[in-house]
């Protein structure tokens, strides 16, 4: 990723951060709305339930006055203390006594005509009965709700039972237990309405909102538009907004603080490679059977202006990604003959091994690099091994393309940190490597009984039969370095040796490490490891 990659992927993070949390904001907002208005329409039932249940048991008192005076034979003082009752009852409308369902007389008077109780009770608690409709009690019941115990009725106006005061537009109806509706305070929707008083339920759909409640004798509901529920959104939008925006504003500094991060590092890698700032370290390559030092792996090391060193893992990773990767590498190259171009011609049994990218083997471009940088050196091509992850063969038939140019040029191929990727036996054997390099993970799982352990063996054996030389990475003990050459490893690196070294202490240290074995003598005993990371 370059800079106007890095700006336009900020940009866009940027927008998204600004804008996410809004809508976030508004969501949330929406959704409470809609919890917010359902538990208000919850209450309302709950509320309409009680008035129901207040009006009834007024009623209720109001039949217990009269039976318990005993006026069941509609004489003058009867029907007046009736009247007395009716006005003194809150809700009552008429009381009325009937004679084996025959009305004799109610509040206002003796009955002349011959009407009938009529209608299917509906059973209340403690013993009441319930009609939905007065019917002949009297004139003016009709459309009313009839209380009865016995012989004896209290009358209600249905929407008495409904008249609870609301602050929001909305609904309210109740209906029996068993949903016969009784009393709605306007038009609702009769499906909606048989599902509210069939259960308790709490809910939205396209146009309404809406919850409902059961009670001992009743079912009651409330509905209202879902434009009230805009109306909450709006309220909950002035809570939520102020969140969004602080949200919105804390993420866009985040974007541009990573931003700046990332540019500041690209830009100092940049001037990193202007100026040359990178440095090989070399890792000592042990040959396992003599403890002789063969070699060296160039690591590369960004030293910093304030003493400290970057390790590679915290900059390749960045400069592969940004696109800088080919010039490091044409660094490190540069860096490596002009150190070891001397030594290398003075001991041929000598080899360096240079590590590359997926985006070098890509582009070939190494290549050219590399021959131009051993011109007028005598070192010979064979002494520059070429590492390559199981990374840079993802792209199977460029990489075979520029691995078989730099093998014909003579350099050897190692496949690096082997057993970490997912290259197949067949794509191996078609490839121009030679040297096997085992990743430490496999190393360290030697004489341990991780499932990795078993896999070692297997790696092993794969590279003896695909006539595969090895370097096992990262050995960090003497038990793991006497598996290794019993198993037939031939080669080894790891801190039981060195760490990598600056090139004067890694010459310093081939020269200590071969001088008992060229004088014919014993070679440095293993685990002398020296020297810096
Ligand atoms: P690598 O090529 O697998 O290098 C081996 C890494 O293991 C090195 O880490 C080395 O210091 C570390 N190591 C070796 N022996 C031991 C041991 O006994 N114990 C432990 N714990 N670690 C050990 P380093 O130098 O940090 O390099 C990390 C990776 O960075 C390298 O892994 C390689 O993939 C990459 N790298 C290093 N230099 C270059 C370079 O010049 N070009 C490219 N493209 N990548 C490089
Ligand atoms: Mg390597
Ligand atoms: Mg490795």
């Amino acid at each position: 990723m370059r800079r106007n990659s890095v700006l336009a992927v900020a940009f866009g993070l940027a927008i998204c951060a600004g804008v996410l949390p809004l809508l976030a904001a508004y969501y949330i907002s929406r959704e409470r709305a809609f919890v917010l208005e359902r538990r208000h329409l919850a209450d309302y039932a709950e509320w309409t339930l009680q008035r129901a249940d207040l009006n009834i048991s007024r009623a209720r008192t109001a039949l217990e006055t009269v039976m318990s005076e005993q006026r069941e034979t509609c004489s003058a003082a009867d029907i007046t203390r009736l009247q007395e009752i009716t006005t003194a009852t809150l809700s009552v409308e008429e009381i009325a006594i009937t004679n084996g369902g025959r009305v004799i007389c109610n509040s206002w008077g003796p009955m002349r005509d011959e009407e009938h109780v009529s209608g299917e009770p509906i059973p209340l608690s403690d013993g009441y009965m319930l009609r939905l409709n007065g019917g002949g009690l009297s004139d003016p019941s009709q459309g009313m709700l009839v209380v009865s115990h016995g012989e004896f009725h209290a009358l209600l106006k249905r929407e008495r039972l409904v008249d609870v005061l609301h602050d929001t537009p909305m609904l309210l109806g109740i209906a029996s237990l068993s949903g016969q509706p009784i009393m709605v305070s306007g038009d609702a929707d009769p499906a909606l309405v048989s599902r509210l008083v069939s259960q308790q339920v709490s809910g939205f759909n396209e146009s309404e909102v809406f919850s409902s409640r059961r009670g001992k004798d009743f079912a009651a509901f409330a509905i209202s538009s879902r434009s009230v529920v805009d109306w909450r959104t709006d309220g909950q939008l002035w809570k939520m907004i102020p969140i969004g925006i602080g949200v919105s504003l804390a993420l866009i500094a985040l974007v541009v603080w990573i931003s700046r991060q990332r540019l500041s590092l690209a830009g100092e890698l940049m001037t990193g490679i202007r100026r040359k700032e990178f440095v090989a370290h070399y890792q000592p390559i042990i040959e396992l059977s003599t403890g002789r030092c063969v070699g060296a792996e160039a690591l590369i090391r960004w030293p910093r202006p304030d003493g400290s060193t970057v390790r590679p893992d915290h900059f390749i990773p960045f400069a592969e990604d940004h696109g800088m990767i080919g010039q490091i590498t044409e660094l490190v190259i540069g860096n490596v003959i002009a150190n070891m171009k001397t030594a290398l011609v003075e001991h041929r049994d000598m080899h360096i091994a240079i590590n590359l990218s997926p985006e070098d083997v890509e582009s070939g471009h190494f290549l050219t690099v590399v021959s131009d940088a051993l011109k007028h050196t005598g070192v010979e091509t064979s002494q520059i091994w070429l590492e390559v992850t199981e990374r840079g063969f993802i792209h199977a038939d460029i990489a075979r393309a520029t691995l078989t140019k730099a093998r014909d040029a003579g350099h050897v191929i190692a496949i690096d940190d082997f057993g970490t990727g997912y290259s197949s036996l067949s794509l191996l054997e078609s490839l121009p490597v030679s040297v096997l390099k085992i990743d430490k993970s496999f190393v360290d799982a030697i004489g341990q009984n991780a499932a990795t352990s078993l896999v070692t063996p297997h790696i092993i054996e794969m590279a003896h039969s695909l006539k595969l030389e090895m370097v096992a990475e990262g050995i960090e003990t003497v038990e793991q370095e006497a598996i290794l050459v019993q198993s037939g490893v031939q080669y080894g690196q790891g801190w039981l040796y060195s760490k990598a070294l600056p090139f004067d202490e890694f010459m310093a240290f081939y020269k200590k490490r071969n001088a008992g074995l060229e004088d014919g003598g014993a070679a440095v005993p293993v685990g002398a490891a020296s020297g810096n990371v």
